[in-house]
């Protein structure tokens, strides 16, 4: 089977991200590439029942390269992602307070320095339909210089080397998410400075895992 390893992971990230809460029903999709070809989750595929032979492989304009059921149709925003990036994997997901959020700011602020685990203060991408190559476009352009974006009143999509790192990312920005919407509910989030999030994002770098 083509790319049996990836569309063996596809479907483990699918089943992890309902596990986890991150995306309800049929909805989110994550994909990993290799080369030239794209692995991602089936449309309205319940997670539960899927198999990696229904997982689609598509080429990077799009075009399916084996029989099956369609693609989710959030590929073209995964396609620009891996377009406009170096990325192996991306994950889109619909989670609870970063979907909460992402109505009522354009940013989410640093006020952790694990933030820069995702390149900094994560933008919100202005809403444009599901699945519209406006809201591809925006997605990527939002994303820029980061490997998280939030999507006005949608959702939230992550990259990163491999889908196990763009899985841990998305689980890293709703807990950000979480973390801010508490601190709000509290008072007023100190926030940290250009220049604090800089040095976090060197050591970061340099002594690797967080304290
Ligand atoms: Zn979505």
């Amino acid at each position: 089977m083509l790319m049996a390893e990836e569309r063996a992971r596809v479907v483990e990230y699918c089943l992890r991200m309902a596990a986890a809460g991150l995306a309800v029903g049929t909805s989110g999709n994550v994909s990993e590439r290799r080369g030239e070809f794209v692995a991602i989750t089936p449309t309205g595929v319940d997670y539960a029942r899927l198999t990696p032979e229904q997982v689609c492989i598509v080429d990077l304009g799009g075009r399916p390269v084996v029989e099956g059921p369609a693609p989710s149709s959030e590929l073209p925003m995964h396609l620009a992602v891996y377009r406009e990036t170096e990325a192996g994997a991306v994950v889109h997901t619909h989670p609870p307070m970063g979907t909460a959020l992402s109505t009522v700011v354009d940013e989410l602020p640093g006020i952790h320095y694990l933030v820069m685990r995702l390149g900094g203060p994560v933008r919100v991408a202005p809403y444009a339909r599901y699945g519209s190559a406006e809201l591809a476009e925006e997605a990527a352009r939002a994303m820029a210089g980061r490997s998280a974006v939030l999507l006005r009143n949608h959702g939230a999509t992550t990259h990163g080397r491999t889908l196990a790192e763009a899985y841990d990312r998305a689980e890293l920005l709703e807990w950000l998410c979480g973390l801010y919407h508490r601190a709000r509910l509290l008072g007023d989030p100190t926030i940290l400075s250009d220049a604090e999030l800089a040095e976090a994002a060197r050591a970061l770098q340099t002594y690797g895992r967080p304290g």
